[in-house]
């Protein structure tokens, strides 16, 4: 079933999302080469809890129920998502996206960025760049009166026109009072096709891109999902209310912009 949100609830999931930004840019601070994924989600979650908000990842259970036993996902090269947080040191042209989760008074924020460590080859920047650019072009499609469908198709035929590979087995959801709701929003699609969009339906949409095919495996944590082909993989995410015309973006990435500038890829 899809909750539609009232304006009173999208705030509450509004003020969630901002700490997910605001908490992403903490971490954007500290990335450089030596620094291990572990103290990022150390700090994350000292910052969470330090604004009222639980990391809502921290023990959230995987299908076999065990528990996640952190606050952030950090997923390195040619990890997709869902990576634990561990103590080996990032590496200068390392990217290791990190995806967060927050509850703040009773609602759910969820955020994801793959950042640069030190010096990228280019052609990884890029995948990283046409990543984020199909996010937006997902968001464009968040608008009432279109369809699930659209969404994805406007992902999938961005990340596709560069021969990258689009996740299919994991996908965006519903958003609210639970991490993950109806819908699923997947990152592929057809236009016209799928759920109708109503005001008040709040969303993650996160395409999982790859630089190589879209095989992907899961590591015997299970947890981590590499690529099969172990070429590096992109997340970008943020959570969004369908509006009429235009969605509202309630994550944000302008607080990683202050910290990254210019250096963003
Ligand atoms: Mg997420
Ligand atoms: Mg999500």
């Amino acid at each position: 079933m899809i909750f539609l949100k009232t304006e009173e609830e999208t705030a509450l999931l509004r003020e969630a999302n901002q700490l997910v930004g605001r908490t992403l840019a903490e971490v954007a601070k500290l990335i450089k080469p030596g620094v291990t994924t572990a103290y990022l989600s150390q700090v994350a979650e000292e910052f969470i809890r330090d604004n009222g908000a639980t990391p809502t990842f921290k023990g959230f259970p995987n299908q076999d129920g065990s528990p996640f036993p952190a606050a952030l996902c950090t997923s390195v090269n040619d990890m997709v998502i869902h990576g634990i947080p561990n103590d080996e040191p990032l590496k200068d042209g390392d990217i290791v996206s990190v995806d967060c989760g927050t509850y703040l008074n009773g609602y759910c924020g969820d955020s994801a960025y793959t950042f640069c460590v030190g010096e990228v080859a280019p052609d990884v920047r890029q995948l990283l760049k046409v990543t984020k650019e199909a996010l937006y072009k997902g968001i464009g499609n968040a608008v009432a009166g279109r369809r699930l469908g659209d969404i994805g198709s406007a992902v999938q035929s961005h990340c596709e026109g560069y021969g990258y590979g689009v996740v299919r087995e994991f996908v965006g959801h519903g958003i609210g009072r639970e991490m993950h709701e109806d819908p699923a929003v997947p990152n592929y699609g057809r236009r016209g096709t799928g759920t109708l969009l109503k005001k008040g339906m709040c969303i993650a949409i996160e395409p999982m891109i790859t630089m190589g095919k879209r095989n992907i495996a899961m590591k015997e944590d299970g947890w981590g999902i590499v690529t099969v082909d172990h070429k590096p993989a992109a997340h970008f995410e943020h959570t969004v209310a369908v509006l009429a015309g235009k969605a509202e973006i309630l994550s944000s990435f302008d607080y990683i912009d202050e910290v990254l500038g210019k250096r963003e890829f």
